[in-house]
């Protein structure tokens, strides 16, 4: 069977150039590069030149880049250098949006005595600026954003607010793990400290990962070991993984302007062809928003039965919302959107790449309809071509039913 992955917002393929550029460092280039003989040094080089690579992407100078093992570990570096080097200062911002690695560390600093707040974001999902002003005070040690929302694709401000927190000498860090490759980045040019990134989801292997730390920027190392990363970062450097990153990044800078053309028509199309049929709509902001990313909500049926039948038929696509436990709860993400209930549970992510083609968006709007007509037949929520009227649904008599009540 046929696959057609839209699903490039969870991982992508690993590019045949990425590939082709790590195989040596398996075999012939094995070499430590701390080593002070040749094969330490052929290796050392090969890493020098893919820091300049990613540098190149970023807008940054090499020196500013640490290696880590995946963007959960950047995230985690960022937040606890920013609250490590600032001991006094027991206050951090970040939105009620964020991926769970930094919203389960918040969780986790807000047991140990740190006060957090979450700033919300508008039905579209846009941040609540106003609101993040006010919550800045002068025991705020860190704000963390977003740069893309992995769910929605919506874009925070992140060089507003990092130029506002650098007026008032708070770090400012943002989790850009979807934004790197999308659209383009001039660190050089923003007041953002520090900067997340995972190469797996620009087309470089999982496992690898890097941090931006600004030149200057007081910093202290997650993992305490050796002089790698300049101290940094402890641990022999993940070499075939570092040099894959950094052709990556020179062929996502390359095809940076495809993300923007080609793949965002692709996307629109689908979206437009999707939005025809009735009962389903947009999540988040149509314009300010990755260009590869649409969640779509086609509302009284369920997310993952959706997934279930696409899949079946060779599509793979991501739900919004995580079934935990037996009890479906909806995505934070579309809650915190104000989402309702009957939408949010029905909403699906299709995130593009540049491996895809017209041919694929032309086979899935066939497909789609004749899942969500199937699964709406089975719905208790539809009848004939529409919605059940309220007065005529059956209360669960569950008290804690979500839809009931
Ligand atoms: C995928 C992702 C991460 C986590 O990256 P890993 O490499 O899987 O640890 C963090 N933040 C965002 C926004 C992501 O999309």
């Amino acid at each position: 069977m046929r696959t057609i992955y839209f699903d490039n917002n969870a991982t992508t393929a690993v590019d045949p150039q990425v590939l082709e550029a790590m195989l040596p460092f398996f075999q012939g280039l094995y070499g430590n590069p701390s080593s002070m003989h040749h094969k330490g040094g052929e290796v050392a080089a090969a890493l020098r030149q893919a820091r300049q690579q990613l540098a190149d992407l970023l807008g940054c100078e090499p020196g500013e880049i640490i290696y880590t093992s995946c963007g959960t570990e950047s995230d985690n570096t960022a937040m606890w250098s920013a609250l490590r080097t600032q001991p006094d200062k027991k206050h951090l911002i970040t939105s009620r949006v964020e991926h769970s690695a930094i919203i389960n560390n918040a969780a986790f600093l807000r047991r140990l005595g740190y006060q957090v707040t979450e700033v919300g974001v508008d039905r579209d999902g846009l941040l609540n600026l106003s609101q993040l002003e006010k919550a800045l005070t002068p025991d705020t040690a860190l704000v963390s954003l977003l740069w893309a929302n992995n769910e929605t694709g919506v874009l925070f401000p992140v060089e507003d607010v990092a130029r506002l927190c650098s007026e008032k000498g708070i770090v400012f860090h943002t989790d850009a793990v979807q934004a790197v490759g999308k659209i383009p980045i001039n660190l050089k040019a923003s007041k953002i400290d520090m900067l997340s990134l995972a190469g797996h989801k620009l087309h470089a292997p999982k496992g690898i990962g890097a941090l931006y730390v600004r030149k200057g920027l007081k910093f202290a190392p997650f993992m305490i070991g050796g002089h790698q990363e300049g101290g940094r970062r402890g641990g022999t450097e993940n070499t075939p993984y570092i040099v894959g990153l950094g052709v990556a990044a020179r062929l996502a800078g390359e095809r940076l302007p495809e993300e923007n053309t080609r793949v965002k028509a692709l996307r629109d199309r689908l979206e437009a062809g999707l939005l025809k049929i009735p009962y389903a709509m947009v999540n988040g902001h149509r314009t300010i928003r990755l260009p590869n990313t649409t969640n779509i909500s086609f509302e009284y049926i369920e997310g993952e039965s959706i997934l279930f039948h696409l899949s079946h038929a060779g599509i793979c696509a991501s739900s919004g919302s995580a079934c935990t436990s037996g009890s479906l709860e909806p995505s934070h993400v579309l809650r915190a959107m104000g989402v309702p209930f009957t939408a949010a549970h029905g909403s699906i992510r299709l995130s593009l790449g540049v491996t895809n083609t017209d041919d694929e968006v032309d086979e899935a709007l066939k497909i789609f309809p004749e899942v969500v007509a199937k699964l709406r037949e089975l719905s208790p929520f539809w009848k004939d071509d529409g919605p059940v009227q309220e007065s005529e649904l059956l209360s669960c008599e569950d008290n804690n039913c979500q839809i009931c009540n």
